[in-house]
């Protein structure tokens, strides 16, 4: 499996994109279409999902430009996440200069599977940043979208956002795992299970 780092948008979010098998998913895509049409095209790999770990819009806004380009992949988020587009409390936190991301057509539930290419991606339900937010774990690589960060974990201080479950979240699903696995989080550099384990402030 490959794995492309993209540093995206106007508050850097991580944007992941993982091929295998000639079969492609896009983690958080965040913005700039173009830079991941370009990469698939040259890895000639075909999108078949588009995954949001949350639905906050640093993490979605490029997916209107990705489903135009490409129609097939379906989109997938958490099925508690629902809340963030049907209630208007959250609209500011969802939706870039007023326009929507599309919304997703599979809602996840923990233990799901997902298939790209030879890869089987695990979902982990993750909420606390969000009511409904996910990992995603993949053999020795875990993707957190804004629940962990090197040393750090998501805000709390959104709407629908708890700092109690957030924690509970991070200690039940990912500190449970091996330390060498690796962590790729929303924002920021890449970190491991054992060193958050260890070093992180808020878990400690
Ligand atoms: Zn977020």
């Amino acid at each position: 499996m490959k794995v492309e780092t993209f540093v995206l948008g106007p508050i850097e979010t991580n944007c992941y994109v993982l091929i295998s098998g000639g079969e492609a998913a896009v983690i958080d895509p965040a913005s700039g279409g173009g830079v991941i049409t370009g990469f698939l095209r040259e890895n000639k790999a075909e999108l078949s999902a588009i995954i949001y770990t949350h639905a906050h819009w640093d993490h979605t806004a490029g997916s209107l430009e990705l489903r135009e380009i490409f129609p097939r992949p379906r989109v997938f988020m958490g099925i508690n996440e629902t809340v963030m587009f049907d209630d208007p409390v959250f609209s500011d936190y969802v939706t870039e200069s007023g326009i929507l991301p599309v919304r997703a057509d599979m809602l996840l539930s923990e233990g799901d599977t997902l298939t790209v290419g030879e890869e089987t991606l695990k979902v982990l339900e993750t909420p606390g940043h969000t009511p409904g937010g996910i990992s995603l774990l993949i053999g020795k690589y875990i993707f957190t979208g804004d629940a962990l960060f090197r040393s750090s974990v998501g805000r709390t201080d959104f709407p629908g956002s708890s700092g109690v479950q957030l924690i509970n979240s991070i200690k039940s699903r990912i500190l449970v795992l091996d330390d060498n696995v690796e962590v790729f989080p929303g924002h920021g550099p890449p970190t491991t299970v054992g060193w958050e384990r260890r070093n992180n402030p808020f878990l400690i």
